[in-house]
């Protein structure tokens, strides 16, 4: 099953991640990380990340820190 893992304290919010997936699994997310920043969550109820890691090659920040693709 594919998947990404995101490093939170890294991410700054710019959200260009959840532009670029092309299923839409990544949301806004209600948590803050130390820096206030409303992080982002992968939200993947019907298993559909393609771990094209797309949403990790866009991010500035490396805050996308793996993709598995599985
Ligand atoms: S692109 Fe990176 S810094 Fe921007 S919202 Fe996504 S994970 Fe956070
Ligand atoms: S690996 Fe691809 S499909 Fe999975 S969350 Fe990232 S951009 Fe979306």
């Amino acid at each position: 099953m594919s998947h990404i893992v995101i490093d939170k304290e890294k991410c700054k919010a710019c959200y260009l991640c959840v532009k670029e997936c092309p299923k839409n699994l990544i949301k806004v997310g209600e948590e803050t990380n130390s820096l206030g920043n409303h992080v982002i969550k992968f939200d993947d109820p019907n298993h559909e990340c393609l771990g094209c890691a797309m949403c990790a090659m866009r991010c500035p920040d490396l805050a996308i820190k793996e993709v598995y693709r599985g």
